[in-house]
């Protein structure tokens, strides 16, 4: 069994679970894009009781975008330590893959969302299924 660490970029923070992950998910949405800063993003999905946070519960913030969305961040460096969506995986915290310590195969993106978003300069990569 295998454990997989993150943290967030100051360490106040620091999680872990154990595999196996229900999926990987690149997602080129919009909401992703302005949460993460960046063109897509890639998330690890994990059942909500395979999380545990091991360090620094008490700089845990907590941003709640909708009625079933949230972002869960260090508060001293912002970083994400995981997010909520209850739409699109109830029951699952969705943290974001850049935070994990050691990354390992069984962590690579399986699916791609929101691809009819995807920016223009990102390449579609044909191994990969496509969800739209
Ligand atoms: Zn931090
Ligand atoms: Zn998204």
């Amino acid at each position: 069994m295998s454990t997989i660490k993150g943290s967030c970029h100051c360490n106040a923070v620091k999680w872990q679970f154990i595999l196996p992950i229900k999926t990987v998910v690149k997602c080129h949405c919009q909401n992703c894009r302005k949460l993460q800063g960046s063109d897509y993003s890639s998330w690890i999905i994990v059942s909500q009781d395979q999380l545990e946070v091991t360090k620094g519960k008490d700089h845990l913030s907590k941003y709640v975008s909708n009625e079933t969305s949230s972002k869960t961040f260090c508060s001293i460096c912002g970083s994400a330590a995981y997010l909520v969506n209850g739409k699109h995986f109830p029951g699952n915290f969705v943290i974001p893959l850049g935070s994990i310590n050691n990354y390992e195969e069984a962590l690579a993106p399986q699916i791609q969302v929101y691809t009819p978003n995807k920016a223009v300069w990102l390449k579609l990569h044909e191994d990969e299924p496509v969800f739209s």
